[in-house]
């Protein structure tokens, strides 16, 4: 199994030396995990320490190490977002929409976006970012697909046709879709994405790769217990893995 999409530095919370690194691996290895990506949150570019990864990837047993970068996609931060994704020599690059109108959807301190916005359009605006994100052609890998209902703040329309719709686009743009258990840790308690969307993805061959999102060691592989059943018994048989930008494959 893999784990693709989590972070080591989160949120300034710890320096990523060789040790925090291999506290990682630690728990990875425990859990049966193979592979791990670590991909910090772009606004954390300076923090990443290439010869501590290079290192821990040495030293680490049985688990390997991969590096990306999960870039938050916000349309005219082009140069910013070019920037970013360049800087290193990344294995694949994470793309995941946190922001309607540069203003953040999940944060958990500051949720008045939910009260100035018609909730309909509210989605409205983050799916069209979604499928924009997609379209791009900048990212292997699109980070938690439907991060706007993390507060369980729902849209009193049927949101059935966005949802088809961005499937569609995602499809079509051939980008891997993050399967992201952070979402059990938060109030919507559920998997990024819903039961419902990832159907949707699976009926169009749009493959995935499996993550938690950990900002912690003990949140390595967490919730897989939920998300390995749901991407089987959605179909899923294979997890889409990355090295050197070059895609492979691991079965479930
Ligand atoms: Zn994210
Ligand atoms: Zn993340």
């Amino acid at each position: 199994m893999i784990d693709y999409h989590l972070h080591v530095v989160a949120h300034d919370d710890r320096p990523m030396t060789v040790e925090n690194i291999l506290a990682y691996c630690e728990v990875a290895r425990e859990r049966g995990i193979l592979q791990l990506g670590i991909t910090e949150h772009d606004r954390y570019l300076d923090e990443i320490d290439l010869a501590a990864y290079r290192e821990a990837r040495e030293k680490s047993q049985d688990v390997e190490l991969r590096l990306g970068i999960e870039i938050d996609f916000v349309p005219g931060k082009e140069e910013r977002m070019d920037h970013d994704s360049t800087a290193l020599p990344y294995d694949y690059i994470i793309g995941s929409v946190h922001r309607v109108d540069g203003e953040e959807v999940d944060r958990a301190t500051d949720q008045t976006i939910y009260e100035r916005w018609d909730t309909y359009d509210l989605y409205e605006a983050y799916y069209a970012n979604v499928r924009a994100a997609a379209l791009s052609g900048r990212f292997e890998v699109l980070g938690h697909p439907d991060l706007i209902k993390i507060f369980r703040r729902f849209p009193d329309r049927d949101i059935t046709g966005m949802l088809e719709e961005t499937a569609d686009a995602i499809a079509e743009s051939g980008i891997v879709v993050d399967v992201n258990s952070a979402g059990l840790r938060k109030p919507i308690r559920e998997i990024y994405p819903s039961r419902k969307l990832l159907e949707m993805f699976y009926r169009r061959g749009v493959p995935i790769i499996l993550s938690s999102d950990a900002h912690a060691p003990g949140e390595v592989g967490m919730g897989y217990e939920n998300s390995l059943p749901l991407v089987r018994d959605v179909g899923y048989r294979e997890v889409v893995t990355f090295k050197d930008r070059e895609r492979g494959t691991l079965p479930l």
